[in-house]
């Protein structure tokens, strides 16, 4: 007898999408409705059947591959705890007491995306808003350096789009600015797509920061943007009713990286003196903005954390998963829900391929595969419970609807604690 599951959160991008229908019969998923193609494929291929750890390529016991962890944590001196972003707030709770315990490095995938943003928001503060605000509120939507048509594929419709308490009319009610270096998906849906020089994000945001001000600005053009568009754009921005800044890798991962974050939230935040206006940064995986809010509640910084003194040490740059492994410091990985080895630069990935890692993933990616041991857990929101944060630090409980046959990452890392403290 199938059963339909109404409001389950996705979790795969950082809209987690609430409004999720599932159709399952014993254990099968049979229909994923309004789920973008991202979603479908988050809940359709994992398989919550029971599967067993592997420790070196064969399959063992969860005893055995507790034991082969414990055996390569008491070897390491200089231990990397890594990933966190997929994970449920729970279960990063756990990790980071676990690197405590260790006097390991921990970082998460923000060092990758959005860790400027955090440096930015150190520096200037982030005057920010939820996405229900977005939705009800927001008449004039400004996306800088992101596509969510390919990164986000519901955010337009469920948001942007969407008819709102003041925005009766949807799309009609809103005007829709994208800067970008090249024309995307997104920008075939934009009011006025404005195209910056690759790397000059920063001049043209502290132009259009002079404009808003009322100062004068010179030369004909600004990163390849009139001088006249900027203007224009100034005085939209300043006349909106409720304006909304979204902004991705294109500034946080290009040159400039938290500068240009950082005046992005300026020109935010100057805004508001002649209206109201936000800014949010479009955080990629499901968990990733929690994974920077229980990393700085438990060690007060947001990523690139060392416990290698005893106490907390901050150091992007140093203690970024990258660059620790890059210099060859790291001489034990644990990993997170992530797949480091497919997505981190060559030398980086090459180190993690020569020292021991255990893996904990629901599904067995390349990081998994070429694992000394790997734990193959549950999925929060399909087999195991947890908590996410949204990408605008909404947390968002996640009810599953599989009864679990495999352990949570939680459960996993409870159990590495007692090993380390045995
Ligand atoms: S937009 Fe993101 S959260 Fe929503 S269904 Fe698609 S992948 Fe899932």
């Amino acid at each position: 007898m199938s059963e339909r599951v109404e409001n389950v959160i996705c979790t795969f991008c950082g809209c987690l999408c609430d409004d999720i229908i599932v159709e399952h019969d014993n254990g099968k998923i049979l229909k994923v409705l309004r789920a973008c193609a991202n979603g479908q494929g988050h809940f359709r291929e994992y398989d919550p059947s029971p599967r067993s750890p592997r420790l070196r390529g064969k399959e063992v016991s969860w005893e055995e591959a507790y034991a082969g962890a414990s055996a390569i944590l008491r070897e390491s001196h200089s231990p990397l705890v890594y990933g966190l972003s997929s994970a449920v707030t729970e279960a990063q709770r756990r990790a980071i007491e676990f690197a405590d315990r260790l006097g390991a490095v921990v970082d998460s995938t923000s060092s990758v995306c959005h860790g400027p943003t955090g440096l930015a928001m150190q520096g200037v503060g982030e005057p920010t808003c939820t996405l229900g605000e977005v939705r009800n509120r927001a008449d004039l939507l400004l996306y800088w350096g992101c596509n969510p048509a390919a990164s986000h594929p519901r955010h337009f419709a469920r948001y942007s789009t969407a008819k709102g308490k003041l925005t009766p009319e949807g799309r009609r009610d809103r005007t829709m600015v994208i800067v970008d270096v090249r024309p995307t998906a997104a920008t075939k849906a934009a009011d006025l797509f404005l195209q910056v020089e690759q790397g000059r994000d920063f001049e043209v945001l502290a132009a259009l920061r002079a404009l808003v001000k009322g100062r004068p600005v010179r030369g004909e053009s600004i990163g390849a943007i009139p001088r006249e568009i900027l203007i224009s754009l100034a005085g939209r921005l300043k006349s909106c009713r409720y304006g909304v800044a979204f902004m991705g890798m294109g500034l946080t991962m290009t040159r400039g990286r938290d500068l240009n974050v950082a005046e992005l939230f300026s020109l935010v935040s100057d805004l508001n003196d002649y209206t109201r206006f936000s800014v949010i940064p479009m955080r990629g995986h499901g968990n990733v903005a929690g994974a920077d809010q229980v990393t700085t509640w438990q060690s007060g910084f947001p990523f690139a954390v060392s416990f290698a003194q005893g106490y907390p040490q901050y150091g992007p740059g140093e203690f970024t998963a990258v660059d620790f492994l890059a210099r060859g410091d790291a001489d034990a990985a644990v990993i997170i829900a992530s797949d480091p080895v497919a997505h981190f630069p060559r030398r980086a990935a090459d180190r993690l391929r020569t020292i021991p890692t255990i893996v904990l993933d629901p599904v067995e990616s390349l990081t998994a595969a070429e694992a000394t041991i790997w734990m193959p857990t549950g999925v929060a929101g399909i087999d195991t419970a947890g908590s996410s944060y949204r990408m605008d630090g909404v947390p968002l409980r996640l009810r599953p609807f599989f009864k679990a046959a495999r352990p949570s990452d939680e459960e996993v890392l409870a159990r590495l604690i007692e090993e380390v403290r045995r």
